[in-house]
């Protein structure tokens, strides 16, 4: 198979084979912009490698005539010593990592060709820089050399000539650092420094293969939730130099702002500078804007063609370019990355731009980013001391403490505390640290550094560019304007405004959630609100999924039913036996006869019956799924090794247990050791006399004196955890006689919960019984996998994680090839009996974006959510149906 594309050969759609960055350096030469030329090896060659440790035979050969091609093409040779061809050898993934892969630049630079370099473009001083950094970066991705040992060695030649500006080190200087630098090469690994430019391409080629699974690109992938074996693409780019003088310089644009979504012009700008330096924050870049003063040649070519690739792609797009001696390159585009905010605001603008329409505007936003926008912001009410104010690079309202490096960050986060990670600028090394943090706040780089594009990727809040920090972090301080805060300090950081406060600011709830909430209208003149709204009705209009909530409280059924709910999914029936009730259930489980347990439900059932009232009023005319109780009773008494103290105690004193004793002997009576397999959901109800037929006389009480106040009660009786069709007759038969008994006069649906594998297969005789299912898929998780839930998550799943064995936590996404066969077993046989039986799923997963796409696929009727998780998974749910 063919391993390797020309630039000219690929387009945008080949994502997959040529990487991001190839398939969009391929689709921008085609549009005739202007690109360097160069080719692709593709993410075939990298997944070779990486399953074999070597790359393939025949890579070398296709890469030997590409090499050719572009030879020709550019009328010079790798490694001619009086004019070389140079190229970067760059890696890209078809997913994009930001800065977790390598990319090495200026390979072909040797020894001879350097001096060739310095003749053909007359400039020594830049010749030798571009030496420097090639050695640099070799070192550093091919070689694994510490990047402190090049930029320790860099800041002793700055000392010497008395200057903190790379640009003050003349040719001279520069040559004795390309020594400095090839003696480090060969300390460090007993060779010299590959003169071959061929063998330099090669060796760069494998490094970034290999990049695809250094440790930092494994922990991005996990976080983004990419998979682990797509392998990277490298891409072999001739080099353009923005390092020629002032004349030439980098760049880095959007073709709107990706923290607003506004319209206009964004970027940095950097005059002599190579790649890497914008992005980095090691100069302070200009805006963008400035270029027109200093190139407006360029700069004018810039605007064009950035409305050309709007154009193109329909959606924002995101620019790297170099100005060579005044003339435009340009290096990389995608689709940008944006803000929560800016992706509903870009989506709607597209609309009202006639480039998109509503469905293709609904897809491009997600769940998870509705989910960031319903995050507090700071009251804005509220007292602050304000300390400074920066560059707002990704939105959000972070407070924590000081930390100064992300090892402490991370310590800090296993501690449970919250931290903001202060930092000059980050690398991505630190995305450990940006993890564990509530925020990140640096006094370098602007919107485009390293800090603010990883953090919007990853939706942490984020200030960057706060030059008025100084940041000592020998000392643990941080000075600003006269004050100075240690590393125990808290300070409250706001991505949307850039402003930095001393303390903790209180928060407030976010516009959207007030418009949620019904307090703030669609048409307030927030157009953050409208977009939300305009996107949100469009997906209750095309979704076929019906969203419920999980909820226990009137108080939680009323707000999720202002967020969109259409019902209640899940009611646990478990935190009526709580508080105050605790008493009560004691006595039931201590109950000694049957007088005495019919006491303590007596006891118990109008307690119930108010919870019942309450809740299918605040839920008039709407389903509400009532699940009677699941778990095991000993979880309503205290803990056995209190009470073994306590009564231990006693004892010791001389004095009488008393109550303790009784109870310590029904809790060690009750202990199981696998309380989640042993007595609980439907086998409680059949096993304790009348439980089950007390609650479901309060919900039928409940609802009858409802009815007959003219209200529009739904209740629905859901049993858990049957396995066995007997289970649910028994059950059934049970609830059925108490109903007739209280005189309900319509028909209550009776269903059950599918979240036992054997449940599953069953379901056709399960549907028998069952007016309803509703998928428990937190236990069927926990069963089909034999995972403890309470004990894995905690324990080895991270381990798991690292080792890809899963992308991320079964429990909090579906496992669609294990858990969700299951479900699609249930759905299928339980509708082959019934028809039209009603389907839903109330475990975790009904708010979890994915989960929700595979059981809108599955054919489910509707999921049911935490209320704050339901305007996320109607979104969803709209974005399943188209
Ligand atoms: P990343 O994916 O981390 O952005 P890139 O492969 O895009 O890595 O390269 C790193 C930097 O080097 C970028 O700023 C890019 O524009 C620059 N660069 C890459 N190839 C070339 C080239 N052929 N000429 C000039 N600059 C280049
Ligand atoms: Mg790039
Ligand atoms: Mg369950």
């Amino acid at each position: 198979p063919k391993l390797v594309y020309d630039f000219a050969e690929g387009n945008k759609t080949m994502k997959e084979l040529l990487g991001g960055k190839g398939a969009n350096l391929a689709e921008m030469t085609n549009l005739g912009l202007p690109v360097p030329p160069g080719f692709t090896i593709s993410t075939e060659a990298c997944k070779a490698y990486l399953s074999t440790g070597s790359v393939p035979a025949e890579l070398a050969d296709e890469i030997d005539h590409h090499v050719d091609v572009l030879q020709q093409k550019m009328g010079k040779k790798l490694g001619q010593a009086d004019d070389p061809l140079l190229v970067s050898v760059r890696s890209g993934a078809a997913v994009s990592m930001p800065g977790m892969m390598e990319t090495v630049l200026n390979v072909g630079l040797n020894d001879d060709s350097v001096n060739g370099l310095a003749h053909q473009s007359g400039n020594p001083r830049f010749a030798w820089d571009a030496y420097r950094r090639l050695i640099q970066m070799f070192g550093k991705t091919v070689l694994g050399m510490e990047g402190d040992v090049f930029e320790d060695a860099i800041e002793a030649a700055k000392q010497a000539k008395g200057t903190s500006n790379d640009l003050d080190l003349d040719a001279d200087d520069l040559k004795t650092l390309v020594q400095t630098f090839k003696q480090a090469v060969h300390d460090h690994t007993g060779r010299e420094f590959p003169q071959d430019p061929r063998t330099q391409m090669d060796l760069a080629i494998e490094a970034v293969f290999g990049s695809w699974n250094s440790e930092r690109a494994i922990l991005y992938r996990r976080q983004e939730r990419i998979a682990t074996d797509l392998g990277t693409a490298v891409n072999i780019c001739s080099m353009v130099f923005g390092n020629l003088g002032m004349d030439s310089g980098t760049g880095v644009c959007f073709t709107r702002d990706p923290s607003t979504g506004q319209p206009g012009v964004y970027g940095d700008y950097l005059q002599n500078a190579q790649g890497e330096d914008v992005v980095a924050g090691i100069r302070n870049t200009v805006p963008l804007a400035d270029l027109e003063q200093i190139d407006k040649t360029s700069y004018d070519e810039l605007m064009a063609i950035m409305a050309t690739l709007e154009g193109h792609y329909r959606d924002l797009c995101d620019i790297e370019f170099t100005v060579e001696r005044g003339k435009l390159w340009m290096l990389q585009t995608r689709v940008g990355k944006r803000t929560a905010a800016a992706a509903f605001r870009i989506a709607t603008s597209l609309i009202d731009e006639g480039v998109i329409d509503t469905d293709e505007a609904l897809k491009r936003v997600k769940g998870a980013q509705l989910a960031q926008l319903m995050f507090p912001r700071f009251d804005a009410d509220a007292e602050k001391e304000l300390i400074t104010k920066a560059i707002g690079a990704s939105p959000g309202a972070a407070s924590g403490k000081v930390v100064f490096t992300s090892a402490a960050a991370v310590e800090a986060a296993d501690k449970g505390e919250k931290v903001i990670l202060v930092r000059r600028e980050t690398n991505p090394d630190d995305l450990h640290g940006m993890i564990a943090a509530q925020g990140i706040l640096t006094s370098r780089g602007g919107k485009t550094s390293h800090a603010a594009v990883v953090a919007r990727g990853m939706g942490k809040t984020c200030v960057c560019g706060a030059e008025e920090l100084e940041v000592n972090v020998a000392e643990g301080t941080i000075k600003v304007n006269g004050t100075v805060l240690d590393a125990d300090a808290t300070i409250s950081i706001d991505g949307t405004t850039g402003e930095v406060f001393v303390g903790e600011v209180p928060v407030v709830a976010s516009p959207v959630v007030q418009y949620f909430e019904g307090s703030l209208d669609a048409d307030s003149g927030d157009e953050l609100v409208a977009s939300v709204h305009r996107l949100i009705t469009h997906a209750d209009e095309v979704r076929r999924l019906g969203v419920r909530t999980n909820a226990d409280t009137a108080d939680d059924a009323a707000r999720a039913r202002r967020f969109g709910a259409e019902g209640i999914g899940l009611c646990r029936t478990e935190h009526m036996f709580l508080g105050e009730r605790r008493e009560a259930v004691e006595r039931l489980i201590l109950a000694n006869d049957d007088a005495e347990c019919e006491a303590a439900l007596a006891e118990l059932e109008p307690l119930q019956r108010g919870d019942f009232l309450e809740l299918l009023g605040a839920m008039d005319g709407q389903p509400v799924t009532i699940r009677l109780i699941d778990p095991p009773l000993h979880e309503f008494l205290p803990s056995m090794e209190d009470l073994a103290v306590k009564v231990a105690l006693a004892q010791e004193r001389g004095q009488d247990p008393g109550r303790d004793a009784t109870l310590l002997a029904a809790v060690q009576r009750l202990h199981e050791q696998n309380p989640m397999l042993g007595l609980r959901g439907v086998r409680l109800g059949l096993v304790i006399p009348g439980l089950f037929a007390m609650q479901v006389r309060a919900i039928a009480s409940a609802a009858v004196e409802l009815k007959s106040q003219g209200k529009d009660p739904r209740p629905e009786i859901m049993i858990p955890l049957v396995g066995a069709i007997q289970e649910l007759h028994l059950a059934r038969d049970e609830v059925t006689k108490v109903l007739a008994e209280v005189g309900v006069e319509w028909s209550i649906p009776i269903g059950t919960m599918i979240e036992l594998p054997r449940a599953a297969v069953i379901a056709d005789q399960i549907a028998e019984a069952a007016d309803f299912f509703s998928f428990g898929t937190n236990d069927l998780t926990q069963t089909t996998w034999g995972f403890s839930r309470d004990d894995v998550e905690g324990s080895f799943f991270s381990r798991y994680l690292e080792k890809g064995i899963f992308a991320v936590s079964p429990f909090e996404s579906i496992d669609v090839e294990g858990v969700g066969a299951l479900v699609r077993t249930g759905v299928d046989r339980g509708r082959a009996t019934k028809p039209d039986l009603k389907l839903g799923i109330c475990g975790e997963h009904g708010g979890d974006p994915d989960s929700v796409h595979f059981f809108h696929d599955v054919g489910l009727d509707y999921v049911s959510c935490s209320p704050f998780r339901v305007p996320i998974a109607r979104l969803e749910a709209g974005r399943a149906a188209l």
